[in-house]
């Protein structure tokens, strides 16, 4: 078992594509997020949430769920869904027990907390799965712009993204 979410991070791609397959059967973009997070057994509610606020999620031993602000673009909507998986993943890999309520906010993304630099990376990982990027990006001529409709994420997260693996 892992100690720390420390060990987590070098293993992030490969693990994100894991689920990935396992879940849905392919790997393939856009990644039908949602439908991994349920196949989790975690309840999705969309609901209108304060302006600065993205979602939240319930970590239960039990039963856990998850808040998207329904008001947020499609591609935060995403994001988010992501990054909340990524702290489920992460307590769940470490064996945590009780209760967890993390809420996902404009600072979440500035995160120096180590659980929200992983659910950050979780979630860039799951979305813009490593071997579909580069494949993409090595087969056609495409820009960000079209690379961000492919995967259904922002440009911001792509670029993001595209920066990290270089
Ligand atoms: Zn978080």
């Amino acid at each position: 078992m892992v100690k720390s979410v420390k060990e987590l991070f070098p293993i992030i791609d490969d693990y994100a594509e894991l689920i990935i397959v396992k879940e849905l059967e392919e790997l393939k973009a856009p990644v039908n997020i949602e439908q991994i997070v349920k196949n989790y057994g975690i309840q999705v509610y969309k609901e209108s949430m304060e302006e600065n606020q993205s979602g939240a999620i319930v970590i239960n031993d039990n039963a856990s769920g998850m808040i998207i602000n329904k008001d947020d673009s499609l591609s935060r909507q995403r994001f988010t869904m992501a990054h909340e998986l990524g702290h489920f993943i992460s307590y769940k890999l470490q064996n945590k027990t009780g209760e967890i309520i993390e809420f996902r906010d404009g600072t979440s993304s500035l995160g120096t907390n180590l659980e929200e630099i992983f659910a950050n990376k979780f979630a860039a990982s799951i979305l813009i799965p490593k071997t579909l990027l580069v494949s993409l990006i090595g087969s056609m001529e495409v820009n960000i712009e079209e690379l961000s409709n492919i995967f259904e994420v922002s440009q911001q997260s792509l670029e993001f993204r595209i920066k990290n693996l270089l």
